[in-house]
């Protein structure tokens, strides 16, 4: 058994990170040079969230531009990883008997390589997305992640990208700087007291958290990437939040790293 490898929650923020260097960006690149090389990414992206199970598996995946309306520099960026149909079948292998198909088109989406790309700006470590089935409760999230356990002992690293806090409806577009809504600090520090006390389950439980989390999390996509990194988790692991920050109003940029 090899050195344990951390399992890691991004908030990912605006695609716009990928071209900036800033707070978030200098963060997420310390904490690829603080961890030992991962022989691959397994990578739960909230931009990825569709009906059933699937995994990439490209060897040479495409960068996908999957917004609208941003400036033409963002379309131009890649992210030239390697894929690995290899990790890809053996994700297929763990989950068994869950059906998990085998893409052999899709490429990465922003949610995985507008993070990446200041985590590993080099691009040489093979990445492998697992799409987030839209048609599964939030315990599943939770359940399959600990299911994909055993990859932290073969130097796989699995990242989740999303945002805990993620209101776009109330989210202050264009303004430089927008105070954060009590509703929203409120929610993400009790999450942060949640993961920090081991009750993973509470946070599985999150649509009882009542009106701070009805706001924080008005569409799932974006907080179940966090499930299945708490599902990761090992009884020794230390809790560490590398960002920290709300952008907007309503976007937390909280990170979460266990091990
Ligand atoms: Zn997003």
């Amino acid at each position: 058994m090899g050195i344990l490898m951390p399992a890691v929650f991004f908030g990912h923020g605006s695609p716009m990170n990928s071209l900036q260097t800033n707070i978030y960006t200098e963060s997420w690149r310390r904490f690829g040079q603080s961890i030992p090389r991962p022989k691959a990414i397994l990578a739960l992206s909230a931009h990825w969230y569709i009906q059933g199970s699937a995994v990439t598996g490209v060897t040479f995946p495409e960068t996908i531009h999957d917004f609208g309306g941003f400036p033409r520099q963002l379309y131009e960026v890649t992210y030239p990883a390697p894929g690995s149909p290899e990790l890809a079948r053996q994700i297929q292998k763990l989950l068994t008997p869950l059906e998990v198909s085998f893409d052999e088109h899709r490429g990465l989406d922003h949610g995985t390589w507008s993070v990446l790309c200041h985590v590993f700006p080099d691009a040489d470590i093979p990445v492998v997305q697992l799409s987030i089935d839209e048609s599964r409760n939030a315990a599943f999230h939770y359940e399959t992640g600990r299911l994909l356990q055993p990859l932290r002992d073969e130097g796989v690293l699995i990242i989740g990208s999303g945002n805990v806090v993620h209101n776009l409806h109330t989210y202050a577009w264009g303004r430089e700087k927008a105070e954060p809504f009590d509703w929203a600090v409120r929610f993400e520090e009790e999450a942060k007291r949640l993961i920090l006390e081991g009750k993973d389950i509470q946070l599985v439980d999150y649509r009882m958290m009542g009106d701070d989390a009805r706001l924080s999390v008005p569409t799932p996509d974006h907080f179940l990437p966090l499930l299945y990194i708490l599902g990761l988790r090992r009884e020794n692991d230390r809790v560490s939040f590398p960002v920290l920050g709300i952008e907007g109003g309503s976007l937390s940029m909280l990170s979460v790293c266990l091990g």
